[in-house]
C-alpha cells in the first residue's frame, strides 16, 4: 500500500492509501476516489515536500568544500612544502641572487643552496650560462625592501 497526500479541486487536503501508483490513477480515473470534505471527484496528488529543511544545505555545503579538486589542493600543498624547504634548507640572498648564482657556478664561493629575486632576464641569462636555477613556486611574492 502507498499512501498519498492528496489535494481536491477546492484545496482540501486529506490522505488516501493505494495499492500502487497506478491503482491510484485508474480509481482517480473512475471518479472512486473523492474528496472527505466536499465529495469531489477532481482529486489529485498533493506535491509533497519531503521534509529535508535545514540539514540538507548544511550537507550540501559540506559536500561542496569535498568538491575542490584534490589535485589543485595536493599541487598547492606541495608546492608550500618546497617553498617551505627551500626557505629552510637555503640561503636567502635578496637581488643577489644571480651573481651568487654565477659565484657559486664559477667556483668563486663555497658550494651552498640560495634561493633569492632574479629578474627574468637574469634567469634567462644564468641558464644560457648553465647556471641551475629553478622558479621557485608559490607563494605570496616576497617584498621587494
Ligand atoms: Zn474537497
Amino acid at each position: 500500500m502507498i499512501r498519498y497526500a492528496l489535494l481536491c479541486e477546492h484545496q482540501h487536503e486529506f490522505d488516501g492509501w493505494f495499492p500502487s501508483s497506478a491503482g491510484f490513477e485508474a480509481q482517480a480515473a473512475s471518479g472512486d476516489v473523492v474528496c472527505p470534505v466536499c465529495g469531489s471527484a477532481e482529486v489529485r496528488k498533493a506535491l509533497m515536500a519531503p521534509g529535508l529543511g535545514r540539514g540538507t544545505k548544511k550537507g550540501a555545503k559540506r559536500s561542496d568544500i569535498s568538491t575542490v579538486p584534490d589535485a589543485a589542493q595536493k599541487m598547492s600543498m606541495m608546492m608550500l612544502a618546497l617553498r617551505k624547504h627551500v626557505e629552510e634548507n637555503c640561503d636567502y640572498v635578496g637581488d643577489k641572487f644571480a651573481e651568487e648564482a654565477r659565484r657559486i657556478h664559477y667556483g668563486e664561493t663555497e658550494q651552498h643552496d640560495i634561493y633569492g629575486e632574479a629578474t627574468p632576464d637574469e634567469a634567462l641569462e644564468l641558464i644560457e650560462e648553465g647556471v641551475e636555477v629553478a622558479p621557485l613556486p608559490v607563494g605570496p611574492p616576497r617584498r621587494a625592501n
